[in-house]
């Protein structure tokens, strides 16, 4: 079972709960594969839908007994095509009107298609193009451009087709480039967050954040749920605005999310690796958790074997040491959920065995955050467990700060964290390289009573062998919510090497 807590794998997998994977049999074997992270994409979803998928996800990680963090992922705002109810066939060379309306979809007259007139829930798009300007409908597989715009008709311009499509009801609109006119929260993603604070799950990812006051935002939402809700953020990159202010977004998110869906619409395609390589070194030299998703294994839906394409991609985000990698369509509504993890999970073993930890922990130096004792001491403690051969490194935490603060510098050895705190505990389960533990509250104890029944856990699951070298991380004494301040070196069953204490 890859979700054993002596798992060597560092990367974590994210899989989307959906109708192909929403019941016990499923979740069960997508945790033992290796899930580490459930998403609940909120775009298609109903709360009833919701609070089942919950239930079956707590009911299995604490049946198997292990973390798992569950995610609601926003909706976003949404820019739609609308005012037709069957499929359009589209050819190159056809005109057609798209005209700007604050009507919802289900209030618009259709016109018959022969009038090819359609509606979007963008304001003004005419003030928003130019003749020539690019529009991407259905994630940009038709491709239009603006042919004319019309002074006698406010809020409307034509389109010519660039290439032959069958448009869907509610097709997705996209100028790429362009920053839409419209909300970062809608009413509803508004009433998702309060579920998410109310039900409890560990992470929001929060669909085109464009700045850091969007996070400000949310925040402030969150407090007035519940004022000390430990629910974290994460940001998703999708658009040219959002990338333009990454590195305060990065500051004030809990991690950051590489859309790679609607970032592909947003900014030309070709754009994606290098952009996905600069998010993630951001975020990896920050300190923050970064997730590489969609299309991972997208043949994996109906396929039962990926493409050679999809392998070197989730490859090449494990060389680019993200967090975590993401699975969406493929588990939510693809043939073969189970496979498609176990796929993942065999690519990330391989591709991390290649990885040389040492001199990458040495190399980071200069980002150390100097402000930062613990930054400082887990700098410290990855470099002195490569040096001396420790099996693993043991961090005690109440915030999760100095377990994040280890995974920072990627060490070559598994970050056991423990914890007393059970939504902490699931929400490490993000986290590159950290195996969390869910312990009892240690402040009433003194260090080294909690790391002796920390050794005595770790032997008992097999974690740990007596020799073996272990590196420790904490705040003594505990529970005083104080930055790190102390570093032991213990040999597992060496009586002798810390007689004094
Ligand atoms: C994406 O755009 O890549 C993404 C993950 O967002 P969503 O699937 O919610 O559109």
């Amino acid at each position: 079972m890859k979700n054993e807590l002596y798992t060597t794998r560092r990367t974590k997998i994210i899989c989307t709960i959906g109708p192909a994977s929403e019941n016990e049999a499923c979740v069960r074997d997508l945790i033992k594969e290796g899930m580490n992270v459930a998403r609940i994409n909120f775009s298609h979803c109903a709360y009833e839908e919701a609070l089942h998928r919950v239930r079956i996800l707590r009911s299995v990680r604490e049946e198997l007994g292990v973390p798992l963090a569950i995610m609601l992922d926003t909706k976003g705002p949404e820019v739609r095509m609308f005012g037709y109810s069957k499929p359009v066939i589209l050819s190159k060379g056809d005109t057609l009107y798209v005209e700007s309306t604050g009507k919802q979809p289900e209030e618009i007259q259709e016109l018959p298609p022969e009038k090819r007139h359609f509606y979007t829930n963008l304001p003004r798009i005419d003030k928003l193009c130019s003749i020539g300007t690019r529009v991407l409908l259905q994630d940009g597989f038709i491709e239009l451009e603006v042919s004319q715009l019309h002074n006698d008709w406010p809020g409307a311009v034509t389109l010519r087709v660039l290439n032959d499509g069958r448009l869907k009801d509610k097709a997705h609109l996209a100028i790429p480039g362009v920053q839409y006119p419209i909300p970062f929260l809608s009413d509803k993603d508004r009433k998702d967050i309060a579920f998410a604070v109310e039900n409890d799950f560990e992470y929001i990812a929060l669909s085109f954040v464009r700045t850091a006051k969007d996070i400000a935002d949310v925040r402030e939402i969150i407090k007035g749920v519940r004022a000390d809700a430990p629910i974290k953020l994460i940001a998703k990159i999708e658009d040219k605005q959002a990338l333009a202010n990454l590195d305060d977004i990065i500051r004030d998110s809990d991690g950051i999310m590489v859309a790679r869906g609607d970032l592909g619409i947003e900014l030309p395609i070709e754009e994606l690796p290098t952009l996905q390589k600069t998010i993630i070194n951001r975020c990896y030299l920050a300190g923050k958790p970064v997730i590489v998703a969609t299309q991972m294994l997208e043949s994996m839906t109906e396929m039962t074997y990926p493409t050679r394409a999809e392998v070197t991609d989730i490859a090449n985000a494990v060389l680019e040491l993200t967090s975590s990698v993401m699975l969406s369509g493929e588990t939510a509504k693809g043939a073969h959920p189970k496979r498609v993890v176990n796929m993942m999970g065999r690519i990330i073993d391989r591709t991390e065995s290649s990885i040389d930890y040492h001199t990458l922990a040495r190399i980071t130096h200069d980002y150390v955050n100097r402000d930062e004792i613990t930054n400082i001491m887990a700098y410290s403690v990855v470099n002195t467990a490569h040096d001396w051969n420790a099996k693993a490194v043991a961090v005690i935490t109440d915030s999760g700060i100095g377990a994040r603060a280890l995974s920072k510098f990627r060490p070559g050895v598994p970050i056991y964290a423990f914890t007393h705190h059970p939504v902490l505990y699931h929400q490490m389960a993000l986290n590159w390289g950290v195996v969390p533990f869910l312990i009892e509250d240690p402040e009433p104890l003194r260090f080294s009573e909690v790391a002796g029944k920390i050794i005595d856990l770790l032997l008992k699951k097999g974690a740990i062998e007596n020799g073996e070298k272990l590196i420790f991380m904490a705040s003594s004494p505990f529970g005083k919510r104080r930055p790190t301040n102390t570093i032991r070196c213990e040999v597992v069953g060496d009586t002798t090497f810390h007689e004094a204490t």
